[in-house]
């Protein structure tokens, strides 16, 4: 590794220059290796391009508490992760390859610069059902998809293969695509596609290409030989006949932070009191604060680790913490003892000198003579459990919480709200939740949430569908679940991602952001939930409190932070909630169950059943249908399914929480392709196309609680005579699940099931090798039993048949 960099780029990492500063360049010990050539020197935090060869270094990356922005796959195999990577930590990242520097912190300034013109401006105003079409010639090879789709950036072909040899081999397959009508494979080109494999286990072969024009059939072929054909479907097709256009929409003008959020909810509440109120969550945050922190004798890059004191007040910064001083005075007597003395707020430290008046006082015996002196005010330890044997220099520090938000922004415990949006909000009606910003920098997040409830108010009564929606849903949107991360992010580290709370011991990096500033402590409200977690062995999380994804002190266990108890608490308290989305960004993905696994063996939370699975990728077909209606977005099918098939495993994450502790239908957006904070017409962009697709949403939950429609099944081949084993398939007229009995015995719920064949498979068949009676209902999705057959009942009404086998 330590490539060096050589593609061009908006932004390089740099390879040279100073890393703290002129003066701060000065005090870098000379003994630094020069073997070890720098391959990246940050100076603020930034989201960095780390170019990935496979799924082993990917698997590393997280496992160094890698803080994963999006993560591309790119030809040819490996990865390009956008990570988040700041000035102290990039030594950890030495050995990786490094890309673009793509966001930088001084980006967000501005960001926030354009926010403040437009607020001082607006002041002076006033298919993918995985079956259809596909069909496999070759035993070996088995097409997944092979979906066409026009989009902002072209016109593409993606395909996906599974091949029996792909387990052992690192081969590519070779897809021969035709012109249209009337053409042959290979006349419209060909492309290859590179095998996914995922901790070392195949899935499937996919790529993307580029066409000039949409093919009607592909070829695929394997090194053996073996060949599998296809008809090509259409990826969200624009509709034949445009829908019915909201007349009101853009309510957004600019970034938000969350008190501006909350007033803005509570408005529409105030306006709209019929169809809205505002939800207030039971469980207060810790509060935008910190305790202020003084830092003596050690640099930023540990240098002078031996003689570090760091004091840390009681009180809050902003409740007197940030008015302590620590004087350590070098007052030259001779043979003096060590004394600290407290006057006010100052803390002073006289060190013990030898005959000379030199001081001879350690950096232990300063922390206990603080501890034990002004033991009121502050807790002093060394630093991160040195012996403190070093002896200290005079120095006067005073603490600070470094919490730059103007005074009005609250530093008290704050409460989450939630804004309810339907006609009748008594839990009888089918819930749907919007979440976003548990990640503190995913600013444009909100933006989506806040305009679909605007959306929902202002077109009611006169949007046809809108009021549909409010007339038939009970709806809970909310903005900003981490708000104290957000203001942080806002007003004084943009990248922060997690809540606010210092949980690093003393002995650890608890000093971390005094000595090194950067927002890194905190918990990652998306891997602090209850389900598959860290703490049962699942992976994409970890116990390191300045990790990006610091799941929680480990002794605490899960749903130890209120921002995600105050998630768990919504939906326990309203079980009506059937659909939810957990609204991120980046990367234009939507997801869903299963969002971990354990890594060795890739052992996966359980998948969705076969109808489950085919429901999602209905349900896309109109979610991503509404996004990209607004500027032709595509969320392509590569980035749509499982968290875990399209990107990484993230244990205890919100959407496997609810989806198998309550279940949700619980999905994940991924907004943009830009990162976080892109520039505001962007983000406004990103708000409206997917506020189209939580709009989608809802209209496939008011299509779900509508439906009293029962499934119809058919067979084919149908019952009768064959002279040989014969292969049945079942097909519906709905998506639907098939329970099924072979001993004659009564179907019921406990009875077996046909599942999917694999990852983004199709629905299994049954193979009949000798005469059988097969007794079989279906059932879908919200619960409708094919003619009217009770399961737990006694009645026989349900579906049989026979086929008989002759030799
Ligand atoms: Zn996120």
């Amino acid at each position: 590794m330590g490539l060096p960099v050589t593609s061009t780029g908006t932004r390089r990492a740099r390879r040279t220059g100073l890393v703290f500063g002129a003066a701060a360049a000065l005090l870098l010990p000379t003994a630094v290796p020069v073997a070890a050539e720098p391959t990246l020197d940050l100076d603020e935090t930034s989201v960095v391009e780390i170019l990935l060869e496979d799924r082993d270094e990917l698997e590393r990356l997280v496992e160094l508490g890698g803080d994963i922005a999006q993560l591309d796959p790119v030809d040819g195999g490996g990865f390009v992760a956008r990570t988040v990577v700041g000035p102290y930590d990039q030594d950890v990242y030495a050995d990786f390859t490094f890309g673009d520097v793509l966001h930088t912190e001084s980006d967000a300034e501005e960001r926030l610069a354009e926010r403040e013109a437009t607020i001082e401006r607006l002041r002076s105003e006033g298919d993918s059902d995985g079956e259809v079409g596909i069909r496999s010639t070759g035993e070996d090879l088995e097409i997944l998809r092979a979906d066409y789709f026009e989009g902002r950036a072209g016109d593409f072909l993606s395909v996906e293969v599974r091949s029996a040899l792909g387990q052992d081999e690192d081969f590519r397959l070779t897809v021969e695509r035709d012109a249209g009508p009337g053409t042959e494979p290979g006349d419209g080109g060909s492309q290859t596609l590179a095998p996914f494999v995922d901790v070392g286990v195949y899935l499937y072969h996919r790529g993307q290409a580029r066409v000039e024009e949409r093919p009607e059939r592909i070829r695929v072929t394997d090194p053996s030989g073996a060949t599998a054909e296809a008809e090509v479907t259409d990826w969200l097709p624009d509709p034949e006949t445009p829908g019915d256009p909201l007349p009101y929409t853009d309510f957004v003008n600019a970034y938000m932070t969350p008190d501006e959020l909350y007033d803005r909810i509570h408005r529409i509440a105030d306006e709209y009191p019929d169809i809205a109120e505002v939800v207030e969550l039971p469980h207060l945050t810790n509060g935008y604060r910190r305790h202020a922190q003084a830092i003596l004798g050690v640099r930023p890059d540990g240098q002078g680790a031996e003689r570090g004191v760091i004091v840390e007040s009681l009180a809050y910064g902003h409740e007197g913490g940030n008015d302590i001083v620590v004087d350590l005075i070098d007052h030259g007597d001779p043979d003096a003892a060590l004394s600290v003395d407290v006057e006010g707020d100052e803390i002073l430290v006289r060190p013990a000198t030898d005959g000379a008046g030199a001081i001879t006082t350690t950096a232990a015996e300063v922390v206990e003579a603080v501890n034990a002196e002004a033991g009121d005010l502050v807790r002093a330890f060394t630093f991160r459990g040195d012996a403190g044997e070093g002896v200290v220099e005079a120095e006067r520090v005073r603490a600070d919480d470094r919490l730059g938000a103007p005074e009005e922004v609250s530093r008290e415990p704050a409460t989450v709200y939630g804004l309810r949006i339907g006609a009748t909000r008594d839990g009888s009606k089918t819930g749907v939740l919007g979440y976003s910003q548990e990640h503190a920098r995913e600013w444009q997040t909100p933006l989506v949430t806040l305009e679909t409830a605007e959306r929902l108010v202002r077109n009611y009564g006169v949007h046809e569908t809108t009021t549909e929606l409010v007339d038939g849903l009970d709806i809970f949107l909310l903005p900003s679940v981490n708000p104290d991360g957000a203001k942080h992010s806002f007003y004084d580290s943009p990248m922060q991602r997690k809540n606010m709370v210092n949980h690093c011991p003393t002995d650890g990096p608890r000093d971390q952001w005094a000595v090194q500033g950067g927002g890194q402590w905190g918990v990652d409200i998306n891997r602090n939930y209850g389900t598959y977690t860290l703490w049962d062995g699942y992976a994409g999380a970890s116990f390191d409190c300045t990790g990006g994804t610091f799941a929680g002190p480990e002794e605490e266990g899960p749903l130890s932070q209120p921002e995600s108890r105050n998630l768990d608490w919504l939906v326990d308290t309203h079980d009506n909630i059937a659909f939810s989305m957990n609204i991120h960004s980046s990367g234009d993905y939507f997801m869903w169950s299963p969002g971990a696994y354990i890594a060795d063996g890739r052992v996966s939370t359980p998948r969705p059943s076969a109808m489950e699975e085919t429901y999602f990728w209905e349900a896309s077909e109109s979610i991503l249908g509404a996004i990209k209606e607004h500027r032709g977005t595509v969320v392509t099918p590569a980035r749509t399914g499982p968290i875990i098939d399209v990107m990484y495993s993230a244990a205890g994450n919100s959407g496997d929480h609810l989806w198998y502790e309550h279940d949700v239908f619980a999905w994940n957006f991924e907004l943009g392709q830009a990162g976080f904070q892109p520039p505001w017409e962007e983000a406004h962009a990103q708000g409206m196309e997917y506020a189209n697709g939580l709009y989608g949403m809802l209209e496939v939950a008011l299509e779900h609680q509508n439906d009293r429609y029962r499934p119809r099944s058919e067979v084919t081949p149908r019952p009768g005579g064959y002279d040989g084993p014969v292969e049945i398939s079942f097909g519906t007229n709905e998506t639907a699940e098939i329970y099924y009995t072979l001993d004659g015995g009564r179907p019921t719920f406990d009875s077996p099931r046909l599942e999917l064949t694999g990852v983004r498979g199709g629905p299994e068949s049954l193979t009949i090798e000798e005469t059988t009676t097969v007794h079989w209902f279906a059932v879908d999705i919200a619960g409708n039993v094919e003619g009217g057959y009770d399961p737990d009942g006694s009645a026989r009404n349900h579906r049989r048949g026979t086929w008989t086998v002759t030799d």
